[in-house]
């Protein structure tokens, strides 16, 4: 089976632990009104096969250590979740962990189900905290979403969320908190990021020639970020 690969990062310090070399999968089931990577949206990518992508993820293998690994991101990685299973046999051979960056929206089929159950970490972007924020926002209801997370919980997957912070949508602890009520209680949660909106990736809209509904917002300020990270911290380590 093909895998469609839109890009690599190599050796990044995010996206999981350690030192991780990225894999952006080709393909997205959402439009996040605020997303800063729409090239990986539709079909396309280069073409791999798990054995010529693990090839490629091994001439890092030195820089792994014991936590790093490689990173399956988008795009939305678990659309290509067939593909994926079959690479994670090979992955296992050389002995590289995986972690899975999802927004947890595609179909929970067998193959998805596997890859989130093999994989070391998941990390999960909470994009909206409601059926009507969501659909707003993306595009889709949130159902999928809360189906991933209530199997990360049952399989007691250990998970990240993070939340993208968009100034005039989700800036506030009022906004922060509706997110937090939709996992609080979950034992396979570890910990909640938020990012802060930026703006990098807007001239990727106009070279593709579509509207950047966000195109007026500015990055969002620094400090902001910093209180509403304190804020949840703070939520969370409440009993
Ligand atoms: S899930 Fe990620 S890649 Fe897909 S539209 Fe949203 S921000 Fe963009």
């Amino acid at each position: 089976m093909k895998g469609y690969v839109h890009s690599f990062e190599s050796l990044a310090a995010l996206d999981g632990e350690g030192i991780r070399y990225g894999v952006f999968m080709q393909g997205c089931p959402l439009r996040c009104a605020y997303c800063h990577n729409p090239d990986t949206w539709e079909k396309g990518g280069t073409e791999f096969s798990p054995e010529q992508l693990v090839k490629k993820i091994s001439r890092y293998k030195l820089y792994f250590g014991k936590d790093g690994g490689v990173t399956f991101s988008g795009g939305e990685p678990l659309l290509q979740s067939e593909f994926i299973r079959e690479t994670v046999p090979y992955l296992k051979q050389e002995g590289i962990n995986y972690a899975i960056d999802t927004s947890g929206a595609a179909e929970l089929s067998d193959a998805a189900q596997y890859v989130l159950q093999n994989a070391q970490l998941v990390i999960l972007d909470l994009k909206f905290w409601d059926d009507k924020s969501y659909k707003k926002y993306t595009g889709m209801g949130i159902s999928k979403v809360l189906d991933t997370l209530e199997f990360l919980e049952d399989i007691k997957k250990r998970t990240w969320v993070r939340t993208v912070v968009v100034p005039g949508i989700n800036d506030n602890i009022e906004a922060i908190g509706k997110y937090l009520e939709i996992f609080k209680g979950k034992k396979c949660i570890e910990k909640y990021e938020l990012l802060g909106f930026h703006t990098m990736g807007f001239f990727k809209y106009e070279n593709m020639g579509i509207k950047n509904p966000f195109k007026d917002t500015k990055p969002l300020e620094k400090e902001t970020l910093k209180e509403l990270q304190n804020f949840v911290d703070n939520e969370l380590k409440k009993p």
